[in-house]
């Protein structure tokens, strides 16, 4: 087992010692070790942190050319590059997720910093040249500030590539708060941005619960801005806080996905597709293809093969590079998956695969078996909730209209899959969609171009594409007045100045 790592807060280019001097510890969800210990943060630290970003925002981070940013970001994705075993073994211990999966998204996270390296160069405004002959109108985009960052357990790395590169190409500096459960990465991260040139201070890391660190992140009045990946029932609440301040939110929340599948769908296409999406990261993901929705004509060939395929799934430990599923997240949210599955039973669906927790050589860490439930309908907690675990719940449809009402039937709207040969039906399906997202014929297959976020309750905003450095910028209109200007109360100022000079002065009352 590695050794035990120790850590502290990063505040203004290196390591410090937390205010309370006290520490949370993090075991392995998968075979119980003790893997590190966190500094355990509070309001304290943060102001520490927050002081310090915005001493680099106002000492000239804020004011560095896009070539600058793109330099620190470039030299940035390449030492995550260089250190994507060490960060992946990292990333799969804390979370208990297979190390393959967890290697790839250390690749994809250095990926998105270097496709925000070519926004830095490319961020720009526009100006109005049609105002009339004596006026210019200038639409600029200025680094929004300080900005909070407050990141979850499931994709640690991931989650905080899709705000971090784009914060810093927009020129803002940055107070991370982690989750409790997983901040080795972004501490390593934190250590590896100022080796690639970042200034102390504009990236900062505090470590610590969300109640004591994330709190004080988003009430403090000197933070611009919070950006947030969670659960929706926090977001709301981040929303809330974040009133108090009138600080701009963005949000990225939960999913309740579904794959559609049509019975003219490529069968093994769909098969991998639908199998991947509700198992990848123990389905612990927000655009989990949790439900599936599978045209009725198909649904006994497609359960039994699907059926197969998910009992043939290996199961090991995190740093097996031959696994596809290891560990939940923690004890508490084992039992919350599983809760779903028992009352989703009780309402009558049925389990044709999996539906409990591993025992015998797993016993000493979270395990549940991967899991399929059949005869889901709407009005079932399991087809409306995120239950966030390897659980595919099956509804099947007969028509077109049906697909997309059930599809459309939750309170999330992050993504939807649409499998089918007929690439109009894929296309006129996609338009009704209510999601950010939608595959056609893959699924979680994207690109760093691509802007990611939800309608309805999985949140506000976007990440990713040029949407996503957007959001880190304020406008400024900037109006140019030309030539001499016209007095608005119909006087010169050298007509003024003689009038008061030859006028009377009036009596005092
Ligand atoms: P969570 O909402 O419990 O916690 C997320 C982060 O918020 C953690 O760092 C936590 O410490 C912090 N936090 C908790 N309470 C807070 C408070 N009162 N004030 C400030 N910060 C607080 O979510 P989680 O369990 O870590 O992650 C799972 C959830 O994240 C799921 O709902 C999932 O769908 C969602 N998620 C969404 C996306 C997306 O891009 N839309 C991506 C990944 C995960």
């Amino acid at each position: 087992m590695p050794d035990v790592r120790r850590s502290d807060h990063f505040i203004n280019g290196a390591p410090r010692k937390g205010a309370s001097g006290e520490r949370h510890s993090r075991h392995s969800p998968a075979h119980g070790g003790l893997l590190a210990e966190f500094a355990a943060g509070d309001a304290r630290d943060v102001n520490e942190a927050v002081l310090a970003a915005r001493t680099a925002f106002n000492a000239g981070w804020s004011a560095t050319s896009g070539e600058q940013r793109a330099t620190v970001l470039n030299a940035f994705a390449a030492l995550i590059d260089a250190n994507a075993d060490r960060l992946a073994a990292i990333e799969a211990e804390e979370v208990g997720k297979p190390v393959r999966f967890a290697r790839f998204e250390i690749g994809a996270s250095a990926q998105l910093a270097r496709y925000a390296a070519a926004l830095a160069w490319q961020l720009s405004g526009q100006s109005f040249n049609n105002l009339g002959e004596d006026k210019l109108g200038l639409v600029t985009r200025e680094p929004c500030g300080v900005v909070g960052l407050i990141t979850p357990w499931n994709f640690p790395l991931l989650t905080l590539f899709q705000k971090l590169p784009y914060a810093l190409a927009a020129g803002c500096t940055v107070v991370l708060k982690p989750s409790e459960l997983t901040s080795g990465t972004a501490l390593e991260v934190a250590a590896l941005a100022v080796e690639a040139g970042l200034p102390a201070g504009v990236f900062n890391v505090v470590t610590g619960t969300g109640e004591a660190v994330g709190n004080a992140l988003v009430t403090h009045k000197d933070v611009d801005m919070i950006s947030f990946t969670g659960s929706t029932r926090v977001g709301k609440q981040i929303a809330r806080e974040a009133a108090g301040t009138m600080k701009r939110v963005a949000l990225e929340l939960g999913g309740k996905a579904a794959n559609i599948v049509f019975a003219d769908a490529d069968f093994e296409a769909a098969i991998d597709g639908v199998l991947f999406g509700f198992i990848l990261n123990q389905g612990q993901e927000c655009v989990a293809g949790a439900r599936l929705l599978l045209e009725a004509s198909i649904a006994p060939r497609f359960l039994e093969e699907l059926k197969q395929r998910t009992g043939r799934l290996k199961i090991g430990l995190p740093l097996d590079q031959s696994v596809d599923v290891s560990s939940l997240i923690h004890e508490a949210h084992l039992e919350s998956v599983l809760g779903h599955v028992a009352s989703a039973q009780r309402e009558g669906a049925e389990v044709v695969v999996g539906g409990k927790r591993l025992g015998d050589e797993f016993a000493s860490g979270f395990f549940m078996a991967p899991t399929i439930v059949t005869g889901v309908s709407p009005d079932m907690r399991l087809f409306r909730e995120e239950v966030f675990g390897p659980v595919l719940s099956v509804t099947t449809f007969d028509s077109v209209e049906e697909a997309v009402a059930l599809a459309n039937d939750t309170d999330y709207g992050l993504a939807n899959g649409v499998w089918t040969m007929d690439i109009n039906k894929a296309l006129t399906i996609a338009r009704r969609l209510r999601s950010g997202t939608v595959f056609v014929n893959t699924y979680l297959e994207t690109a760093p171009q691509l802007p990611f976020g939800g309608y309805k309750q999985s949140g506000q905003g976007r990440e990713n594409g040029l949407e996503g450095l957007l959001e880190f910028t304020e406008i400024k209109s900037t109006v140019v007045k030309l030539g001499p200007r016209e007095a608005i109360f119909g006087h010169t100022a050298a007509a003024h100045q003689v009038e008061l000079e030859t006028s009377q002065p009036s009596p005092l009352p």
